[in-house]
């Protein structure tokens, strides 16, 4: 009934409508094209495309699908038609909009969507708070007007430390700051201008500040990053589409809203943390660069302040004690520091599974004939019609019929963090490990296309080490970065096997494939780094691999080692209502250093609802907001 009523009105949205690559305008394009009206009035049913007015119709997402089982690679639409604009039209009559029965996964009605409308106004310019919309990902309301006085906003405002400025934590600070909070940011590394800097020293002189680099640093660890923003958390989720456009607000482009695959790149990311920043200031945070965290201040089992230590100061000689209302510790997982400091309190850590493995580069170009074959030309080093084409691989290895691969129980194998027409970059934090990861820039232009390939490990691996207790996890990264700086020989040297040598458990090749890492990379015998547990499980799942992308497995493609922070090791565990931990008053574990997400958004997503659960601990969502 209700959908009768509303036929002559309202939304409908009409998904898995495919245009083809000659009648597309490209991937750049995100308007109503021709040939998107020729694929909506397919969907539809409606003989003449032409009379179908492009205003009435907004592109939802546009995602490119080249996958072997379709026909003819595509652009792959949603899109928002909206009836009462199709007024123009002679056919909106009875027989039109009989059209538009809901046929299932191609058109339906779409309900009006105020809860993320109100979400989104929440975070931009906090004029209201709709009671009962505020939840957090496990659904529990964390928001409800108390109508109790404000004491904060009558009186003093409540002084909470944020620390850390990855994605967490800014957002943590954004909601406080909104909120009316007395918000100080501290960051133990530089703002992206000298953070700049600092990574450019390494890359060139190989001089690596330890407080300032691929991991540390204004935005976190995903500044210098291909800066994908996709994420396992439901992209339409009311709390992703806040994230995302709090990132337009911040100079994204608008296209990551209706991109099936967003990505920013370094080069976008740095001016969207700088207006970030400026915006954090303008609401009146105090933000501390070059400021580490080394100790909380605790009182009665409740965290009354932090001390700090200048970033440069690495004896840690000349702290000073900052006294806070609470604290957001929102510090990434490679502050390993602080994991140690936290056990000094006796805060619970648990270790966490997480993956591990080696970073595979290729030449873009294989990558780009092995997904497109015929269309590989249109990619044009990220200006053709057709995205760069990258890859996401998942196997379960050990546990299928007929499986040899017996060291290799029971274990996921996938590809993570896919750079297209990225490079490998050092994400170390000490000199003595070696770690990699990838990164890229907004057009994805380099020759290389590289991509983690790891295999998840479990406690059970770390106490075959012989690693126990909270920070097992810990130990069994830093054991094969550690191995991994050894055999590279030093000086940020990487070690790189061919694909095939690693397959035959041999180093034939001396001579390496040319690779994108700046810092000079080595042969050397990554099959011997990882347990044969594991090496095997990465070996087993790269054959699985090359049979979905046959090419994968080629003598160009090489592998880099290692690559272990892929998540975090540890969880701190916290109240699902205050964010707060359970085993110290006063203290908000937010991000994926507490365990609590995995990537840009995510993080995002956590700090924000930390943000509010905080200031709800405190009235400032009450009354006259
Ligand atoms: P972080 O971003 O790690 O931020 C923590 C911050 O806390 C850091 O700035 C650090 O300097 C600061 N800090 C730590 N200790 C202290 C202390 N004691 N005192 C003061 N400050 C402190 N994710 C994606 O979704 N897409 C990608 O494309 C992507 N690419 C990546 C590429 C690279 C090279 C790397 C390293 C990561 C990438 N990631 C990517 C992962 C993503 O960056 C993280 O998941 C995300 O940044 C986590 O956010 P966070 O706020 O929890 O922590």
């Amino acid at each position: 009934e209700v959908k009768t009523r509303n036929k002559f009105q309202g939304i409908w949205r009409l998904s898995k409508l495919g245009v083809t690559v000659d009648k597309d305008p490209g991937k750049d394009f995100l308007g109503v094209s021709d040939g998107l009206l020729e694929a909506i009035a397919k969907v539809l049913e409606f003989p003449v495309a032409e009379m179908l007015p492009s205003e009435a119709f907004t592109v939802v997402r546009k995602s490119f699908d080249a996958r072997k089982k379709i026909k003819e690679p595509k652009f792959v639409y949603i899109v928002d038609m909206d009836v009462e604009k199709l007024v123009s039209l002679e056919a909106r009559t009875e027989d039109f909009i009989s059209m538009l029965e809901p046929r299932v996964g191609l058109v339906e009605h779409m309900p009006h969507r105020k809860i993320s409308e109100d979400l989104i106004n929440l975070v931009h310019d906090c004029k209201k708070i709709p009671e009962d919309t505020i939840r957090s990902e496990s659904g529990h309301k964390i928001y409800s007007p108390s109508g109790r006085s404000n004491m904060y906003q009558t009186a003093t405002k409540p002084k909470i430390a944020v620390v850390g400025s990855g994605p967490s934590g800014l957002f943590a600070s954004l909601v406080l700051a909104e909120l009316g909070a007395n918000v100080t940011l501290i960051e133990r590394g530089q703002p992206v201008e000298q953070r700049g800097r600092d990574i450019g020293a390494l890359v060139v002189q190989r001089m690596l500040q330890t407080e300032s680099n691929f991991c540390f640093g204004e935005g976190g660890a995903g500044t210098w990053s291909d800066g994908k923003l996709l994420t396992r958390i439901g992209r339409n989720s009311d709390s992703v589409l806040a994230v995302l456009k709090t990132f337009v607000r911040f100079g994204a482009p608008k296209g990551i809203m209706v991109n099936g695959k967003p990505h920013l790149g370094t080069d976008k990311l740095i001016p969207l943390l700088r207006n970030f920043r400026q915006h954090l200031q303008n609401l009146g945070v105090t933000i501390k660069f070059g400021k580490r965290v080394d100790d909380l201040l605790v009182e009665d089992a409740h965290v009354v302040g932090v001390k700090v230590t200048d970033s440069g100061d690495s004896l840690r000689s000349n702290c000073q004690k900052w006294g806070y209302d609470a604290v957001v510790l929102a510090v990434g997982h490679s502050a390993r520091d602080i994991y140690e400091m936290l056990l000094s309190h006796n805060v619970d850590l648990v270790p966490k599974d997480f993956s591990v493995g080696l970073r595979i580069e290729h030449p873009q170009e294989v990558i780009n004939s092995i997904q497109y074959s015929g269309l590989a030309t249109e990619v044009r080093s990220g200006r053709g019609k057709v995205p760069v084409a990258d890859y996401k691989l998942v196997k379960y290895v050990g546990g299928e019929e007929g499986d040899t691969c017996v060291g290799a129980m029971n274990r996921s194998c996938y590809s993570f963090c896919m750079c297209p027409g990225g490079q490998v970059v050092l994400t170390s934090t000490n000199p003595s490990e070696i770690c990699v990861n990838g990164m890229s820039f907004s057009r994805r232009a380099s020759k290389w296309a590289n991509a983690a390939i790891v295999v998840s490990v479990s406690t059970e691996d770390f106490h075959s080490l012989n690693f126990h207790g909270p920070l097992a996890g810990v130990e069994f990264q830093r054991e094969f970065e550690r191995k991994a700086a050894i055999m590279g020989g030093g000086n940020f040297v990487v070690p790189v096997q061919t694909v095939t040598d690693f397959l035959d458990n041999k180093l034939s090749v001396i001579s390496v494939p040319p690779s994108s890492y700046r810092l000079g990379v080595k042969a050397a015998s990554l099959h011997e780094l990882f347990p044969t547990h594991l090496t095997e499980a990465l070996q087993h799942s790269i054959s699985m691999f090359d049979k979905e992308l046959p090419g994968f497995i080629s003598k160009e493609a090489l592998l880099h080692g290692v690559e272990t922070r892929t998540s975090s090791p540890v969880q701190i565990p916290r109240s699902i209502d205050t964010y707060e931990s359970e085993s110290l008053k006063g203290l908000h574990p937010v991000g994926e250093g507490a365990g609590y997400a995995g990537g840009i958004v995510s993080a995002a997503v956590d700090g924000m609802y930390a943000g509010f659960a905080v200031a709800k601990s405190f009235d400032l969502c009450s009354g006259g907001i």
